[in-house]
């Protein structure tokens, strides 16, 4: 059973999608630079996509009802995309091109494969069309007046194509979140460094919440690391705050007596400390310190990873003004037996098998960063249930976070 100071995993992630307040000011940017950022306005179709009826094929245009059994059509004009038709004469076809204009009277495009010419010229069709056949639609895509996307949408590529085909090239974008990184531990050293002494280990959290928020679209302002001293932290998180709108540390936060962010927090700020009922993870610290919004992260690098997945990036997307989306997940069974429950939500590393089965991770440590790199996604066992092989769970792939 959970401690009862401990908060639910559900309860945790609702509460922090209502106190993440939007952070950042709107700005105009061209569309070329508008990839991972989030909309600040929703965006209107002013045009029709396509803008008019044209070819799904290369092949004839002609009206259906002018096509008559063991008669040849003639063609009475060509129409490559690009080109303006004239309208169709009655009684004739149009050599036509994917994504030419159908003309005016026209109908139906009959596919060059199922065509025949004879030495007039004269097109006969191999197999019977249906009315409207490969004619796209003006506006089967897009209507105009149509809302496209809505604000708080984070741009994908697919999202600039389709601002591109409705002829945007500037736009509104929020101003990427600044964020800040402060690490944590005597025992850390920078990856440059060329050797380990006895007890020290790199600073992994470091790069990885680095990537983290960069993966999100963010600025990283400063990255910072510093011993476990209260001077050391507080004169990191001073620093820190200065150029940034959210400070993420590492490490920390527990209640050890080599742990002092949370009286540094106290002493410059406010703070609430969760204790959330999710494993790996635990601890975690909200708060503001020198009037800017502060989220402490266990050091333990599974746990960092979790976390961040679950609760920061939560908070990331309220303060970046991008709509709340909870990683996308489907249901799936597991080989794993576990007949005791225990009280908090899990989130097993696992391995997605041929047959939709999540195996998990052999190695789930907190500390064990080894099995995020190898497996697919989370696999989530709510807290209270037992694992086993007739019930299903979600599984969250990496790639939705
Ligand atoms: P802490 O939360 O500071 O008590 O750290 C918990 C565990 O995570 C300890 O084993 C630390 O050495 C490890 N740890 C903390 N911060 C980092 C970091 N930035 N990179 C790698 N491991 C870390
Ligand atoms: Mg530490």
């Amino acid at each position: 059973m959970p401690q009862p100071s401990m908060m639910a995993f559900e309860e945790a992630l609702t509460a922090l999608e209502k106190a993440s307040p939007c952070l950042v000011q709107p700005e105009t940017i061209p569309l070329n630079q508008a990839l991972n950022r989030v909309l600040a306005v929703d965006i209107m179709a002013n045009i029709n996509i396509p803008p008019a009826d044209n070819s799904a094929m290369d092949g004839y245009a002609l009206r259906l009802s002018d096509r008559k059994e063991n008669t040849p059509l003639n063609v009475s004009q060509r129409i490559p995309a690009g080109s303006s038709p004239t309208e169709l004469q009655e009684g004739t076809c149009a050599r036509i091109f994917t994504g030419a204009i159908i003309p005016k009277g026209a109908d139906t495009v009959i596919m060059q494969e199922n065509t025949s010419i004879d030495h007039h010229g004269q097109v006969t069709f191999t197999q019977l069309p249906q009315k409207g056949d490969n004619v796209r639609l003006a506006g089967q895509d897009v209507k105009k007046g149509q809302c496209v996307l809505a604000k708080g949408t984070r741009l994908k590529p697919q999202h600039i194509g389709m601002l591109a085909s409705l002829g945007v090239n500037q736009l509104n974008c929020f101003k990427p979140l600044k964020v800040g990184i402060l690490t944590t531990g005597d025992e850390l050293i920078s990856p440059e460094a060329s050797s380990l002494e006895l007890g020290q280990i790199y600073n992994s959290n470091s790069l990885m919440l680095v990537s983290l928020v960069q993966e999100l679209g963010h600025s990283v302002q400063q990255v910072l690391h510093a011993k476990d001293t209260t001077v050391d932290i507080e004169t990191a998180l001073k620093n820190l705050s200065r150029d940034c709108e959210l400070i993420l540390s590492s490490g920390g936060v527990s209640v050890g007596e080599e742990d002092h962010i949370k009286q540094v927090i106290e002493e410059n700020g406010f703070l609430s400390l969760w204790k959330v009922a999710i494993k790996p993870g635990k601890p975690i610290v909200f708060g503001r310190v020198f009037n800017t919004h502060f989220i402490g992260l266990p050091g333990n690098p599974s746990s960092t990873l979790v976390t961040f997945h679950w609760f920061a990036r939560t908070a990331i997307l309220g303060h970046s003004g991008e709509t709340f989306n909870r990683p996308k997940h489907f249901k799936v069974k597991t080989d794993l037996q576990r007949a005791k429950a225990i009280g908090r939500d899990e989130f097993l590393r696992a391995y997605l098998t041929d047959n939709n089965q999540a195996q998990p991770h052999a190695q789930q440590s907190s500390g064990a960063l080894f099995a995020s790199c190898v497996t697919d996604g989370y696999l989530h066992i709510p807290a209270h249930r037992t694992i086993d092989t007739d019930q299903t769970y979600d599984f969250y792939p990496f790639s939705s976070f």
